[in-house]
């Protein structure tokens, strides 16, 4: 049922040269169900002759037979949605209707970058001289080499390959190490729609040593990683002493501020599904719940409730809401984090224990009364633990939300438009969503402020970011 993964390099799928191999674990069974091909520096030289070879292959195609490919794999991936949902979840761990979700958001991901590939307009800038024309147009940067996690194992790579191929780069995807198959089948979807060799690759590998040879090496013009903010100071530092362009998506510590006037019932319906969606390893996930004093009570009563009604178990079984965490690495997170509140003295609302002996499983979690010199008040907890503070006044709100470095996402309730303007222009983040869950859809940005990082991953603004302009000043003699 789960395949073995090879590399993809020049078009073909293959073994690493020197045949190395390494295993995957289901996180729900801890079983060894496969093995994914390791790349080494003779697989990585070759990807990136092949990068650059693809690379002047694909920016001579059209914008407009880009987009039919590209158009093309999309189809192509909704086509095989049950297979890749399955592998999915049987590498990662999240449920099969979260797997099927990330896929059909793929598939839109890459439709709204095929088209927007045929928008990447540039200018005519009025000129000092008769008959001088100055012109701006739009080249794509150069191959580019993308470092991608597990959390989400098609998403994370889909806006980046996506925003490339459109933009007429060529790539070499760093696809997660636990979570192989299903970014494989996401690359088998373009070499299948016919993107031409070397256009797109992918390895696996050490991603210590993966990066540290692609990042400097003078093939790649573009490094784009998403993954936590230590790892991705080191790449932007790395990319800034070889004049790289960068784009980084890190972590984050998403507030949720609840005021007096919210509805309160579906604010804790809404937030409790997103915060425990994919088990809390979400970078935009709800994390730091600062909820107003004349509500605090029922929100929690609400939020508790809420999160008690959650079934945990084996992502393929039918009428489980939330599945395994990925790697054990979460479950030694959450029991870290866990003890360090008990320390400071929180309330244990529910949940708070790893289930079963077998796979990485926990209880969907709920503490109050966290203290802000706790561990998971200031690091990204990044598994299935919310926490409530209470709060007094709008101020009081902000300076909390406003404490950490991170700056991804942030969440807002309250019924009244006064509130809702000014708490969107207060909170220092990329992305607020105000009354509802909206963040995510390819065609708005996504990405952070502060320590979660710099470039967008959605919306026109990505593409651009794959894209140089170049002057053109040209008189007509
Ligand atoms: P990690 O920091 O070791 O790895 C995170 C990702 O970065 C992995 O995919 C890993 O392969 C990659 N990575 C690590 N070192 C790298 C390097 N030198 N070069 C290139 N890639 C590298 O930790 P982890 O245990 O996998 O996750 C821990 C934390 O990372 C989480 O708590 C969370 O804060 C963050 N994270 C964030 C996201 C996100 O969506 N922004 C996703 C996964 C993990």
């Amino acid at each position: 049922m789960y395949p073995d993964t090879q590399l993809y390099i020049d078009g073909a799928w293959c073994a690493s040269v020197a045949g190395r191999k390494h295993p995957v674990v289901n996180p729900a069974t801890g079983a060894v169900i496969g093995h994914f091909a390791w790349a080494d520096r003779p697989d990585l030289d070759r990807a990136l002759a092949a990068a650059e070879k693809g690379f002047a292959t694909w920016r001579k195609v059209s914008a407009y037979e880009r987009s039919k490919i590209m158009r093309k794999a999309a189809n192509l991936m909704r086509e095989r949605i049950d297979t890749i949902a399955t592998y999915m979840t049987m590498e990662q761990g999240k449920t099969l209707a979260e797997a099927k979700a990330e896929i059909m958001n793929g598939a839109d991901t890459i439709d709204w970058f095929a088209e927007e590939g045929r928008r990447t307009y540039g200018r005519v800038i009025p000129a000092r001289a008769e008959g001088v024309y100055q012109l701006v147009v739009k080249e794509p940067v150069g191959p580019v080499a993308a470092f991608t996690p597990w959390n989400f194992p098609i998403n994370q790579i889909v806006r980046k390959l996506s925003a490339a191929l459109a933009a007429g780069c060529s790539i070499i995807v760093k696809a997660p190490e636990e979570t192989p198959a299903s970014p494989a089948e996401l690359i088998r979807v373009f070499a299948d729609a016919g993107v031409p060799p070397g256009a797109v690759n992918l390895v696996y590998g050490d991603p210590a040593a993966i990066s540290s040879y692609l990042i400097p090496h003078p093939v790649i013009r573009k490094i784009s990683f998403t993954g936590s903010t230590v790892v991705g100071k080191q790449l932007a530092a790395l990319a800034g002493q070889h004049m790289k362009r960068v784009t980084m998506e890190l972590g984050g510590h998403a507030p949720v501020i609840v005021f007096d006037d919210a509805d309160v019932a579906i604010a804790a319906k809404v937030m409790a599904a997103s915060k425990f969606r994919n088990a809390g390893q979400v970078c935009i996930s709800p994390t730091r719940f600062l909820v107003q004093e004349g509500i605090y009570d029922s929100f929690v009563e609400q939020f508790v409730a809420n999160t008690k009604r959650l079934k945990v178990g084996d992502g393929l079984e039918s009428g489980v809401n939330m599945g395994a965490l990925a790697n054990p690495r979460r479950s030694k997170a959450m029991e870290a984090n866990l003890e360090d509140a008990g320390k400071h003295g929180a309330r244990l609302r529910t949940g708070g224990h790893a289930i079963g002996e077998k796979g990485n499983f926990w209880e969907p979690t709920v503490v109050t009364e966290l203290p802000n010199d706790a561990k998971a008040m200031n690091e990204e907890p990044f598994g299935p633990l919310a926490i409530i503070n209470p709060f007094r006044t709008f101020d009081d709100a902000v300076k909390e939300a406003n404490r950490l470095p991170f700056g991804l996402a942030a969440y807002a309730w309250t019924k009244s438009a006064k509130t809702a303007n000014a708490i969107a222009a207060s909170v220092e983040t990329g992305m607020i969503s105000i009354n509802h869950m909206g963040l995510g859809i390819p065609e708005t940005p996504f990405g952070g402020v502060k320590d979660s990082g710099y470039g967008s991953e959605g919306g026109s603004e990505a593409i651009e970011s794959y894209m140089n302009p170049k002057f053109v000043s040209q008189a007509g003699l």
